[in-house]
C-alpha cells in the first residue's frame, strides 16, 4: 500500500487546490494512503503536525477555491543538503514513499535534487541513528512526481501550467474594467502584467483585450527608435476613431540592449510626444487571486489523478516524471529533462537567441 504525500511550493497559483484534492482522492480511490504536507518544503523540514494523514473529506471544497489551502512557503533550508536530509527523515518517519510536488521550476528543481540525493540521505540518516535499519531497507527509493503550478506558464514541458488560465482571465477582467474608464476619458493606459521572464501572459492578454501594443521578453523591439514606431501606431489607431490606447507590458520586458522596458518610461513617451492623458496600472497580485477558471480546475484534477497513476505505474528505476499537457492531452515526461529544457529556453532568451527559444518550446 503506497503512502503518497502532496505539497504545494513556491508561488501560489489558482488550481493548485484542485490538484491537491485530486491527488488525495485518487490516492484513496486506488487504495493508497494520502498525506497533506502543509507549508511546502518548510512543512517537510519542520515535520510534526505539518504532515497529516488525509481523508476524503479533508479536501472537501478545495476544487473551486484559489490560492493553496495547504499553504506554500519559500524554504531556505531545503536549498541545502542538510535541510533536505531532515526532510528525508520526516518522510521516512511518516512512512511516505511517494511525493507529489506542485510548484514552479524552483520547486521542481528541488524535488529532482531530493530524489537524486535520496540514497545518500538514507545512508547518512542510518549512520547518525536517525532511522532504523528496517526503515533504511524499506525506504531505499523515493518516488517524486512534479505538477507544474505557476501563473507564468513558463515551463517548457507543458502547453499550460496550472494557474496560467486563471491569471489570464483575471488580467482580462481587470483590463476590461480599465478600458471603460479609459474610453470615457480618452485616456491611454499602460498595464504591467506578471510572468517573470515569460511573455505568455502579456501576449495572450494583449490578444484577448485588443491591446494596441505589447512588450514581451521573447521579442524585444528591434528598431533603434521603437518609441517612434509605437507612437505612430497609436496615432493611426486614434485617427481611425479609437478613443483609447492600451499598452501591455510584461514585467520581464526588455529592449534590444536587454534594458528593462518600464511602464513609467512608456507613460512619459505617450504624454510628452503624443500629449495623451496616460495612466499606469501595475496589476500585481490581483492576477494570482480569485477563483480558478474551469480550465485550471480541469487541469488540476486531471493532472492530480495522473500523478497518482504515474506513482502506481513506476518501478524504482523510473525517472521522476512531471505531468503536463501537450496538444490537449495529459502527458508524463521525465522531470529532469523538463527542467533542463526550461533552463535552456530561459538561457536562449537571455542570449537573445529567440528562434532557438521558439524551437525548444513545445508545439502549441
Ligand atoms: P517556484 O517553485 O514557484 O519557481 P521558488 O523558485 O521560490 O518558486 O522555489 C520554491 C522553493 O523550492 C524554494 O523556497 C526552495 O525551498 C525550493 N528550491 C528552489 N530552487 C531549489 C534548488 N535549486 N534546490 C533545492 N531547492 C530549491
Amino acid at each position: 500500500k503506497k503512502r503518497i504525500g502532496v505539497l504545494t511550493s513556491g508561488g501560489d497559483a489558482q488550481g493548485m487546490n484542485a490538484a491537491v484534492r485530486a491527488v488525495v482522492r485518487m490516492a484513496l480511490a486506488r487504495n493508497c494512503q494520502a498525506y497533506l504536507i502543509h507549508e511546502g518544503y518548510q512543512g517537510l523540514v519542520d515535520g510534526g503536525d505539518k504532515i497529516k494523514n488525509a481523508s476524503w473529506n479533508d479536501v472537501k471544497g478545495f476544487l473551486t477555491l484559489g490560492g493553496t489551502l495547504i499553504g506554500t512557503a519559500r524554504c531556505a533550508e531545503f536549498r541545502e543538503p542538510k535541510g533536505r536530509r531532515i526532510a528525508a527523515k520526516h518522510l521516512v518517519k511518516n512512512g511516505i514513499d511517494a511525493l507529489v510536488v506542485i510548484g514552479g521550476d524552483g520547486s521542481l528543481t528541488g524535488a529532482d535534487t531530493l530524489r537524486k540525493e535520496w540514497p545518500d540521505h538514507i545512508k547518512q540518516l542510518l549512520a547518525d541513528g536517525d532511522i532504523t535499519q528496517g526503515e533504511a531497507s524499506k525506504y531505499q527509493t523515493l518516488m517524486i512526481v512534479g505538477i507544474v503550478g505557476s501563473i507564468d506558464n513558463d515551463l517548457a514541458s507543458t502547453d499550460m501550467t496550472i494557474g496560467s488560465s486563471s491569471a489570464l482571465a483575471r488580467i482580462c477582467e481587470s483590463v476590461d474594467a480599465i478600458q471603460s474608464t479609459a474610453t470615457s476619458h480618452k485616456r491611454a493606459f499602460v498595464v504591467e502584467v506578471m510572468g517573470r521572464h515569460c511573455g505568455w501572459l502579456a501576449l495572450n492578454a494583449a490578444i484577448c483585450t485588443g491591446a494596441d501594443y505589447v512588450f514581451i521578453p521573447e521579442s524585444p523591439p528591434e528598431e533603434e527608435d521603437w518609441e517612434t514606431t509605437m507612437c505612430d501606431s497609436l496615432k493611426r489607431s486614434r485617427s481611425a476613431g479609437k478613443r483609447t490606447s492600451l499598452i501591455i507590458v510584461a514585467e520581464g520586458a526588455i529592449d534590444a540592449k536587454t534594458n528593462p522596458i518600464r511602464t513609467e518610461y512608456i507613460k512619459e513617451i505617450l504624454a510628452t510626444r503624443l500629449g495623451y492623458d496616460t495612466r499606469v496600472t501595475i496589476l500585481g497580485h490581483v492576477q494570482r487571486g480569485g477563483a480558478p477558471t474551469s480550465m485550471d480546475r480541469y487541469l488540476g484534477t486531471l493532472q492530480g489523478a495522473e500523478a497518482v497513476e504515474a506513482i502506481l505505474r513506476a518501478t524504482p528505476d523510473t525517472p521522476s516524471p512531471v505531468i503536463g499537457m501537450l496538444e490537449h492531452k495529459i502527458t508524463t515526461q521525465p522531470l529532469k529533462e523538463a527542467i533542463e529544457l526550461t533552463k535552456e529556453v530561459a538561457k536562449a532568451i537571455e542570449d537573445h537567441n529567440f528562434s532557438r527559444a521558439a524551437q525548444l518550446r513545445p508545439k502549441s
